[in-house]
């Protein structure tokens, strides 16, 4: 498993090779490795000199590489290329859509910190979305109070389309087709569901939509929202006539040039996710017969096939991914861990999950490059870890 950062630091070859064979990448919803084409793009973009707003010969080739990826980031989603605008990530895109434009935002509790606090700043109405414990969210619960006939303004719901901890997938295309006959917009992170699940943006029927490379095989800061035709949405970032007079800027052509060859190696890689389901049930029929008391989070809903969110009651979450780390074995607790602590998540504590277990959860994400020889070197760590009394919180 390449696992570049490790590479670089270490000091010679024979160690490099060490610590490369010996770490298990099992982290894909955080981030997933660059992917070979993707490198190459940036690498190939990287040579190019030009301002992709220059008139000249070099101008226009670094035109016609962003303009490349636009066409493959669209084909991805279903989209018309006019429709997307690259952004510095999916944080900013999420923040864009849930622009002061809009007097009421109803957000899903279960959505990524980048929604919730932008759907916040500074608005007067933001209704919350409540989620069972199943990690679905109950969009019939908004519906209730929009159709109580309260005064909403200029209103958008926001519903990711697959949960970054639990890979729960929500019901966004039912939400457009109520959204649609109330004259309410729709915004849609689909940062974890791009590349798992077939996404087409006219078939999904919402107004704006956010996705992130660096989850797909791309690189890290660079993403996109995809508008639908006629939305008025006023820009977030103001200065220069880049991305069609929407989003000011240079743009970042070698990481746009990844995205789009992430992208392109993501509509092939959508046919991968059989192999990727059956790897993922694998590891959690056998978690589930190496401790009995294992918990699968959001196992009784429709899931990503390469997310599993685990949990062992009366264990400490930040416990076992040190020692699962240590056994070379990199996963994550099921919580926004940004500050490199592991913290109360929301999510499970808007689904309602005991604190017990919430704190013991964690999440093993698969990816392109899982391969058995992964899943056998987790379960191995997991066996013993789970049998250590010391692992109590
Ligand atoms: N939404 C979801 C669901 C995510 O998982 C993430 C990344 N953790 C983001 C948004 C933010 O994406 P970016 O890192 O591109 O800002």
């Amino acid at each position: 498993m390449e696992f570049s950062s490790k590479d670089t630091r270490a000091a010679s070859p024979l160690h490099r090779a060490a610590a490369k064979a010996a770490r298990t990448y099992l982290d894909y919803n955080a981030t997933a490795p660059l992917c070979p084409e993707a490198k190459a793009a940036m690498i190939a973009a990287l040579e190019c000199a030009g301002n992709p707003s220059s008139v000249h010969a070099d101008g226009r080739r670094a035109r016609a590489l962003v303009e490349t990826a636009r066409e493959q980031v669209a084909a991805l989603v279903g989209a018309k290329p006019s429709q997307v605008v690259f952004t510095s990530g999916a944080t900013e895109a999420n923040a864009w859509a849930l622009s002061p434009d809009f007097d009421t935002v109803f957000v899903s509790g279960i959505e990524h910190d980048s929604v919730l606090a932008n759907a916040k700043a500074g608005r007067a109405t933001v209704v919350s979305i409540p989620a069972g414990p199943d990690g679905i969210a109950r969009i019939e619960t908004m519906a209730a109070q929009v159709l109580s006939g309260k005064a909403l303004g200029r209103a958008i719901v926001a519903l990711q389309m697959a949960n970054n901890e639990t890979g729960v997938i929500q019901s966004v295309a039912d939400l457009a087709s109520f959204a649609r006959e109330h004259s309410l917009s729709v915004h849609t992170d689909a940062v974890q569901a791009v590349g798992r699940i077939a996404i087409d943006f006219r078939e999904l029927g919402v107004d704006t939509l956010a996705l992130s490379a660096h989850k797909m095989g791309g690189p890290k800061g660079v993403g996109a929202l995809v508008i639908r035709d006629g939305f008025e949405l006023s820009p977030l970032i103001r200065g220069g006539g880049q991305e069609r007079r929407r989003r000011a800027g240079t743009e970042n052509v070698a990481a746009i040039a990844g995205f789009g060859a992430a992208a392109v190696v993501a509509v092939s890689g959508l046919q991968d996710v059989g192999r990727i389901a059956a790897l993922r049930d694998h590891l959690e029929a056998n978690v589930r017969a190496a401790s009995s008391g294992a918990i699968v989070i959001g196992a009784n809903a429709p899931r990503l096939a390469n997310t599993s969110l685990l949990a062992l009651k009366g264990k400490s979450a930040e416990n076992l991914i040190i020692k699962l780390d240590l056994a070379g074995i990199s996963v994550s607790a099921g919580s926004a861990c940004s500050s490199g602590k592991v913290g109360q998540s929301h999510v499970l504590t808007a689904m309602g999950l005991e604190p017990e277990i919430a704190s013991s959860a964690i999440r093993v994400s698969l990816g392109p490059e899982t391969t058995e020889n992964d899943i056998a070197a987790f379960l191995a760590a997991w066996t013993t870890i789970a049998k250590q009394p010391a692992l109590a919180a």
